[in-house]
């Protein structure tokens, strides 16, 4: 395993403590190093090496970012140093702007090389590993998505979108896909990909509807979906996700395999949290998406709710490890495939 990723699974279970000198350079750099966002991008976004981490600041860790003659260096207490670059989001992240009533960030946030459109607040489902549930469902106006989109594209070099929001209550499929028809639309110069759950037109439950509904994705030009498993075992998913439990994996595995059929290879992802279920059934997952040529993603359980587990090194290091030697098995890579978007995954 590379040495910068066991580093990155150690910083995730740890935190990281911010000198005095790295913060006075940090405070330089933008007011906003430190962000404060949704569970899994909370935190200072490190690039070590070919390595990008978003990491929790815990003033009592054992590793400590530091400054040496204007350059910042993780340090660890048994004397190793690294040299470190920290990605900071764009001004309009300090979110000072209101559009139609609702802050910037309601609408877009940009991490590293990727900006985030949100189709809504809140989320119709109830994940119980998820901060959504904390706001209104209420979804967003073009309009406003759009005049947010302008300035997060104006101050970023986006290189992709994602087009991501909770689910909706089924009387508002219609909409939402009317939505991704317009964006894609609007700005088809940009790569798209959307993160959503298995669906057709009109309901989440109707297979029959599935191969039609993607490839309207595919005709109105998305680059790529992201459909999440979340976790593998019924009885794990039915008291953490009761609502993709009610979905049903068998209906996951046929939307996601559609859509690698329709897609190609390398454009379908799928992402398993690591942390609340045990290891064995991860991998299950991960062969059960492998198998049909998903790019498996790994996520690190951010605690949280009733999922309020603390994070382990030693199991983010086995989990991906042994991933990686099932992806071998069936040629498949392990996602997302642009190393700046790993910043909150393993
Ligand atoms: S569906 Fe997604 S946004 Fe909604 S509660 Fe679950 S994880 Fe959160």
């Amino acid at each position: 395993m590379e040495k910068g990723f066991i580093l990155k699974a150690n910083l995730l279970e740890k935190g990281i403590k911010v000198s005095k000198e790295a913060k006075k350079i940090l405070d330089k750099q933008s007011d906003i190093w430190l962000m404060d966002d949704y569970i899994t991008c909370s935190g200072v976004t490190l690039k070590y090496e070919d390595t990008y981490a978003t990491i929790g600041v815990e003033p009592d860790s054992e590793y400590e970012l530091i400054a040496e003659k204007d350059k910042l260096f993780i340090t660890d207490n048994k004397g190793e140093k690294i040299e470190t670059e920290v990605i900071t989001p764009p001004d309009y992240m300090k979110d000072e702007l209101v559009i139609d009533g609702k802050k910037i960030t309601v609408y877009v946030n940009t991490y590293t090389d990727r900006t985030r459109l949100q189709l809504m607040s809140g989320c119709s489902n109830n994940c119980k590993f998820c901060n959504a549930v904390e706001f209104k469902y209420e979804l967003n106006s073009i309009k406003g998505m759009e005049e947010a989109l302008e300035i997060a594209l104006a101050q970023t070099n986006t290189r992709h979108l994602l087009i991501s929001s909770g689910s909706v209550w089924p009387s508002d499929l219609e909409e939402i896909t009317s939505m991704y028809d317009h964006f894609a639309k609007k700005y088809s110069n940009l790569e798209i990909d959307i993160m959503m759950t298995p669906r057709g037109f009109t309901s989440y439950n109707d297979s029959t509807q599935y191969e039609g509904y993607i490839k309207h994705l595919k005709e109105i030009g998305i680059h790529g979906l992201s459909i999440n498993m979340e976790l593998n075992h019924p009885e794990y998913l039915k008291k953490y996700c009761p609502e993709k439990y009610a979905i049903g994996q068998e209906n996951y595995l046929k939307f996601l395999e559609t859509a690698v059929k329709v897609f190609g290879p390398n454009k379908v992802r799928s992402l398993l949290i690591v942390g609340i279920e045990p290891l064995e059934e991860t991998l299950k997952g991960v062969e059960k998406l492998a198998k049909i040529g998903v790019n498996p993603v790994l996520s690190p359980l951010f605690p949280y709710g009733e999922a309020n587990f603390p994070p382990k090194a030693d199991l983010f290091i086995e989990a991906k490890k042994k991933s990686e030697e099932i992806c071998q098995k069936y040629h498949v890579l392990m996602g997302p495939l642009c190393k700046p978007c790993t910043h909150n995954v393993l």
